[in-house]
């Protein structure tokens, strides 16, 4: 595109306790992209997720971590995943493992009215029609890691979880983000999602502001992706699979 754009990284180094164990366990990877579509100011798509980062990583700070958090804010989501697809490319090729990635897309779109909720042709599970739940959506590869999530999150916020067979090819509403770079070149990862134009008309508009977004909900978000990163770093067995 005739420019150089940045991926944003900051790590959590684990804590002296766990690191005196001796062991390097993989590293969890929290992102979110921080580009939005011109002529939307993306309060929802992304500015949502980049705060649940930010109150995420500050509230990780205080939590025993037996492994690395890797904090990324992507960019070139909305050019194709460029940002992301850089990054997990460069991971294949260095040999650097993960324990998984939970990326969070639009979380912070919320409804409490019957039919605000709506869902990709060919979804394969029941969906609620009341827009208030988070979805979590994994590929084949990613089920324990979205298993591991839904119970986490599910005491926070009400929970739809979703694993796509394959790489969701069959779905591919469910590839439309930056997880779908981590799931091409093999890596864990999740998205955890309000399920965007499926539930906010505001998607990409120059509506999507954020007096639009329930702040109620992006606080049960962020409460709910903070028990998720907290499992994750304390669970050895997501990482003996991969
Ligand atoms: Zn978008």
């Amino acid at each position: 595109m005739g420019g150089t754009y940045r991926n944003v990284f900051a790590s959590l180094l684990p804590t002296h306790q766990a690191r005196d164990r001796g062991s390097s366990p993989a590293p969890l990877i929290l992102a979110a992209h921080y580009d939005t579509v011109e002529g939307s100011p993306g309060a929802d798509d992304n500015a949502s997720a980049v705060a649940v980062l930010l109150e995420t990583a500050r509230r990780l700070r205080g939590v025993d971590r037996m492994r690395e958090i890797h904090c990324i804010g992507f960019c070139l989501e909305e050019e194709g995943f460029l940002g992301s697809l850089a990054y997990a490319a460069e991971l294949k090729a260095t040999k650097r493992n993960i324990a998984g990635a939970l990326v969070l897309e639009c979380v912070g779109y919320a409804s409490s009215e019957d039919g605000s909720q709506t869902v990709p042709p060919g979804t394969p599970i029941a969906v609620p029609t009341i827009g208030n739940f988070l979805a979590v959506v994994g590929n084949a590869a990613s089920a324990a890691l979205t298993a591991s999530v839904e119970q986490a999150a599910k005491p926070h916020v009400p929970i739809v979880p979703l694993v796509v067979p394959g790489n969701g090819e069959l779905l591919p509403d469910t590839r439309r983000s930056d997880h779908a770079a981590f799931w091409h070149y093999g890596f864990p990862a999740v998205m955890l999602t309000d399920t965007a134009n499926f539930r906010n008309p505001n998607y990409h508009r120059s509506t999507d502001t954020i007096e639009t977004l329930n702040l109620r909900f992006l606080e049960q978000v962020t409460d709910a992706v903070t028990a998720s990163a907290a499992i994750t770093l304390r669970d050895k067995a997501i990482n003996k699979e991969h």
